[in-house]
């Protein structure tokens, strides 16, 4: 018996000496599997580019706020489906009911100055803190049309949104080479409100998601796993898009569909990494209701789960690893990790899959005090923001793609 160790523990050492000798004679320096990972992730966060992030951004404001269900709305789909086609993603279409909520009760005003020791819960199990400005969600949101001081805007945001029906969204997929059955969902909304451009809520996560979907789609890219990217519709007023997605294809997932064909149009879920306002991080409104017109020093990418989710641990686990993955691959802004998810597309998923959200700031607590003046608002436009802004949303994608290409496995030719 301590023979044959000691056998396994000398062809162990022969092999692991054999493997570090074959790198130094092919290459110089040992070349392991887990370093030619970190170097494909680097190759792959160093395709991403603040210009072109910008470009995509500046490319869905020309359709307005894209208000759910009307022809701005779905122009955008068609102008979204043309983009992911050239990057070489073939797109798909979800089609569905939409179906609005119930509508919630409307949340009493917030005091300006939340008092010492006084006890105010925000959405997602928060509790908010300090100073609050009326442009925390609570408050009138953006829908006369006069608000919008832009004539040009007036006009291309005039139309209403019609009474509930049909609507549709669009995704495309990277098929993994060795797990084409199992997939991360990496996510955000293209509709918005407020009759500006949207352009922060969500046309920043929206031009992320497209960005990713661009690299991992290079011609010389591979992944293990596959990685679907999806630009929910009708988020705005209770996520039905990602519902209906979640209720039509969560049966789905893992089925061979012909049996046969290697294919797998569901492949099973195992992850959701939705990102929702990714630009504005100017800090508490101050006590005399402005607002600092810089990005703070301080900002950072606010990843947030959901402590009363079904699978609360692993999405804990998965917002973690997202936090490592910003510290080795973010250029500018950290990430800070939160247990309070709420108010997106990643809350239908969050009890069937390891589900979190990347934001500018955590929804409840800051969002939900108005940390945001542009939020849901005429003014959130592509020129409200600055390249500190801008830059904010950046590390957010080299966070993601820097995850997402670890855990799907990605290599670079
Ligand atoms: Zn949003």
């Amino acid at each position: 018996m301590r023979m044959r160790r000691s056998v396994i523990v000398m062809c162990a050492l022969v092999g692991v000496l054999v493997t570090i000798a074959l790198g130094q004679w092919v290459g110089g320096a040992p070349l392991l599997p887990q370093d030619r990972a970190d170097a494909a992730v680097k190759v792959l966060v160093g395709r991403l580019d603040l210009e072109r992030y910008k470009a995509t951004i500046k490319g869905l404001t020309q359709f307005g706020d894209r208000l759910q269900g009307t022809d701005r709305n779905k122009a955008a789909v068609d102008w979204i489906e043309a983009q992911l086609l050239s990057y070489g993603c073939t797109p798909e279409r979800l089609r569905y009911d939409f179906v609005p909520p119930p509508a919630a009760q409307p949340a009493a005003p917030l005091p300006r100055q939340i008092a010492s020791g006084e006890v105010i819960n925000g959405v997602g199990g928060s509790r908010l803190r300090g100073v609050t400005s009326p442009s925390s969600g609570r408050g009138p949101a953006g829908t006369d049309l006069n608000a919008q001081a832009d004539s040009v805007l007036r006009a291309l945001n005039a139309q209403p949104a019609p009474p509930p029906g049909p609507r549709e969204e669009v995704y495309c997929t990277k098929i993994g080479t060795m797990r084409p059955d199992e997939m991360y969902i990496v996510g955000a909304h293209m509709d918005g409100r407020g009759l500006g451009e949207a352009a922060d809520d969500d046309g920043s996560g929206t031009a992320l998601v497209m960005e990713l979907a661009r690299i991992f789609n290079s011609a010389d890219v591979q992944t293990a796993r596959s990685i679907r990217f999806v630009l929910w519709n009708n988020e705005e007023g209770g996520s039905r898009g990602a519902r209906a997605y979640a209720e039509q294809r969560a049966l789905l997932q893992g089925k061979e569909d012909p049996p046969g064909s290697g294919k797998y149009p569901e492949p099973k879920w195992l992850g959701m990494i939705q990102h929702d306002t990714m630009l504005w991080d100017h800090g508490m409104p101050r006590a005399d209701g402005t607002v600092n017109p810089e990005q703070r020093a301080e900002a950072d990418v606010n990843i947030e789960f959901q402590s009363t989710a079904k699978l609360a641990d692993p999405a804990m686990k998965l917002a973690f690893l997202f936090r490592d993955a910003n510290e080795k691959y973010a250029t500018d802004y950290p990430a800070a990790v939160g247990s309070h998810m709420t108010n997106t597309d990643s809350i239908p998923f969050m009890d069937l899959v390891p589900s979190i959200s990347l934001r500018e700031n955590e929804r409840g607590m800051q969002l939900g005090a108005g940390w945001n003046p542009h939020y849901h608002q005429p003014t959130d436009r592509y020129s409200s923001y600055t390249d500190k802004d801008f830059r904010l949303g950046m590390n957010a994608a080299q966070t993601t793609l820097g995850a997402v290409a670890q855990l799907a496995g990605a290599t670079v030719k």
